[in-house]
């Protein structure tokens, strides 16, 4: 599959709801895994390959391949922390990002099962930010707005590039 970049309006779509956790999602989650283990990443969103759908995966620092399906994030920390971020569709950009330390979330598995997580350190940092595609936000929406303009300039004529 292909990871869209940033300049692609799917990135900033608010994503519906899987419907129903059918044959064709479970589908869709295994070439997602794929893709990401290509592209080297531990988190994917499905609207970074193309599907407005509230669905990512995450593949953190414990090496468990983790499907959230329709995601709430139910409770955050008031602790915060920093960590360089980056995305697979904003590729060679990474920035520092404050956001809470630990969450709890609520999500469905492939199977359409339920469940609760509590997370922290890199897995939290990555529910999060995978959760933000979501709703169309990006970690260069957490930024400082000069630095975030100068990314945001550096794709747009990149795209102009190639003819985009
Ligand atoms: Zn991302």
């Amino acid at each position: 599959m292909n990871v869209l970049h940033l300049g692609n309006e799917v990135l900033r779509q608010k994503a519906v709801s899987v419907p129903e956790v059918t044959d064709e999602i479970r589908e869709l989650i295994r070439d997602m895994f794929v893709t990401m283990k290509e592209e080297d990443g531990i988190g994917l969103a499905a609207p970074q390959v193309g599907q407005s759908l509230r669905l990512f995966i995450v593949k953190a620092d414990d090496g468990i391949d983790r499907v959230f399906i329709n995601p709430q994030i139910l409770q955050t920390s008031t602790e915060m922390c920093s960590y360089e971020e980056g995305c697979l569709s904003i590729p060679s950009v990474y920035e520092d990002v404050v956001r809470p330390e630990r969450i709890t979330v609520q999500a469905l598995n492939e199977r359409g099962r339920p469940f609760t997580l509590e997370a922290e350190g890199l897995l939290a940092r990555v529910i999060q930010h995978e959760n933000d595609h979501l709703d169309g936000i990006l970690f260069i929406d957490r930024i400082d707005p000069k630095t975030k303009a100068k990314v945001e300039q550096k794709f747009a004529q990149r795209a102009e590039k190639q003819g985009l």
